[in-house]
């Protein structure tokens, strides 16, 4: 790991060091140490001693050259993101390049000034004055952790912000994909970042965690990940800044005039894409009732051609998924829809953390599969008379993260953006459109509507500080 650059614990042997293994060969891949307690509050204590005074260009330099070295060394990000993540060649490289997309919208942004200045004459009590406005770093630190699916791309979208509004950020990456983080912290040191400004610890969670929500210094979590454990840094964080980017269940709706082979193309690719471990993966698809059939023969074609293997062959479109937990977990959820009356029509096969993509019809809401988070290459089909039941059971779960309608009638359109319970309404798009700058974040259990992106990422670590000054 990483403490303020300085590498830590190597050679550290046993029970203090946590095995990454491939999860589609089963080798181990290296290992990483358990932080203990003191050398997490030392990350802290370095971190709060340091004030970054790093100008505006000083900063957008660092942020191009990190963007020019991730694709100088494209090929062996994608690697490693194979390696440890079991993600496929493809999806790898196209993890690579949005990392790249962050560090050049941070590059970009941190060269915007968005202070506002507000006359005080508006109304008749009003004074020949003016307010200011500026962003400031946070006085404390920033607490980051992160999860298994993006291994890079989530690191990024946490620090990349943390950099460019100069910040001190103490980060934990997914225990499951350590390297990506520490690789991609020695790219922004390589480029120039004093080392004060990030550390990257590795641990094991029951052991580190709570230090990281309640450490004195740390000022803001930002946190992406699953809902139980959102809710517990919600409950532990007392009186701190809290951006949570939480699960999803998001749908495709398919209405009665929407293009049938554009939106099976779509709905499988937001199924399969990054072995289905998306937080905007589509985990449903509603389908009106009149075009259900045509469509789901679509889907079963298109899932058949979608070849799954060998994460590190470069023609295979899906990779394993995390661990054979994992893939167990889908398998058992599936079995069950199946003893439900739901009809299983390909895929459900598993070997090791291999599972096959798969797809359901004649799901019910109500069945694990569609009701829970299900982050994996399952397609339940679920089919509605009309507009207002397709509305509820979208909003049915507990989730509101993102979504994606195929229809081209503004009635429908206008309707899904006004009525669907979540953070975004793609229309002709996969739920998980966007891009790395722009507004991203859910409402529900998926988040409490603090938004990511570059953009607002670096609204949510800054301080805004109102001045005054006399006008005359
Ligand atoms: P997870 O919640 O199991 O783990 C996330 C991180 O939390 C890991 O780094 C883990 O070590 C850490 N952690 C474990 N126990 C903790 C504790 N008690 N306190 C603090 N941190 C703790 O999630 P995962 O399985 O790695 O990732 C999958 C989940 O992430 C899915 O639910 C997915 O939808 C969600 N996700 C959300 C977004 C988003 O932007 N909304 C993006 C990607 C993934």
């Amino acid at each position: 790991m990483r403490i303020a650059g300085r590498q830590v614990g190597e050679g550290r042997g046993g029970e203090r060091t946590i095995a990454v293994q491939n999860p589609y060969t089963g080798e181990q891949i290296g290992t990483v140490p358990k932080a203990t307690l003191e050398e997490v509050r030392e990350a802290f204590e370095i971190a709060h001693g340091y004030q970054a005074k790093l100008t505006r260009s000083e900063r957008a330099g660092i942020l191009q050259k990190t963007a020019a070295l991730v694709r100088e060394r494209l090929d062996d990000i994608a690697s490693l993101i194979t390696a440890e993540a079991g993600l496929c060649r493809k999806d790898a490289i196209y993890e690579a390049g949005r990392v790249s997309d962050v560090l050049l919208f941070g590059a970009t942004e941190v060269l915007k000034d968005d202070g506002q200045i507000f006359s005080c004459d508006l109304t008749p009590h009003g004074k020949k004055r003016r307010v200011y406005t500026q962003r400031s770093p946070l006085l404390g630190v920033i607490s980051a952790i992160t999860p298994f699916n993006h291994p890079m791309n989530q690191v990024a979208h946490k620090v990349v912000p943390s950099v460019a509004t100069n910040n001190r950020m103490v980060l934990k990456p997914s225990e499951k994909v350590p390297f990506s983080a520490i690789f991609f912290a020695d790219l922004l040191y390589q480029a120039g970042l004093p080392p004060e400004m990030l550390s990257v610890v590795t641990g094991d969670p029951r052991e580190i965690a709570d230090e990281l929500l309640t450490n004195p210094h740390v000022d803001l979590i930002t946190f992406t990940g699953g809902v139980a454990i959102g809710k517990y840094i919600a409950s532990k964080a007392g009186y701190r800044r809290v951006v949570l980017e939480l699960g999803g269940n998001d749908p495709i709706i398919v209405m009665e005039d929407a293009d049938l082979d554009e939106a099976s193309t779509l709905a499988v690719q937001g199924s399969y894409k990054n072995s289905g471990q998306r937080c905007t993966a589509v985990k449903r698809m509603l389908v009106q009732e009149s075009v259900a059939g045509k469509f789901t023969d679509l889907v079963v074609d298109k899932t058949r051609a979608w070849k799954h293997g060998d994460p590190a062959d470069a023609s295979v479109d899906m990779g394993t998924v995390i661990d054979e937990p994992a893939a167990q977990l889908f398998e058992s959820r599936v079995n069950e829809a199946v003893a439900q009356g739901a009809r299983l029509l390909v895929g459900n096969q598993r070997r090791g953390a291999l599972y096959a993509p798969t797809v359901l019809d004649n799901v019910s809401p109500a069945m694990t599969v569609a009701r829970e988070e299900t982050f994996g290459p399952v397609s339940p089909i679920i089919r509605f008379r009309d507009i207002d039941e397709a509305i509820r059971i979208s909003n049915g779960t507990a989730y509101g993260l993102s979504s994606a309608v195929c229809t081209n009638r503004l009635d429908y359109i206008t309707r899904f953006i006004n009525e669907l319970h979540v953070g975004t309404v793609n229309v002709r798009e996969v739920p998980g459109y966007r891009l790395e700058l722009t507004p991203f974040g859910g409402i529900k259990d998926s988040g409490l509507g603090y938004k990511e992106g570059v953009q607002e990422a670096m609204k949510s670590f800054t301080n805004l500080k109102t001045y005054s000054l006399p006008w005359v």
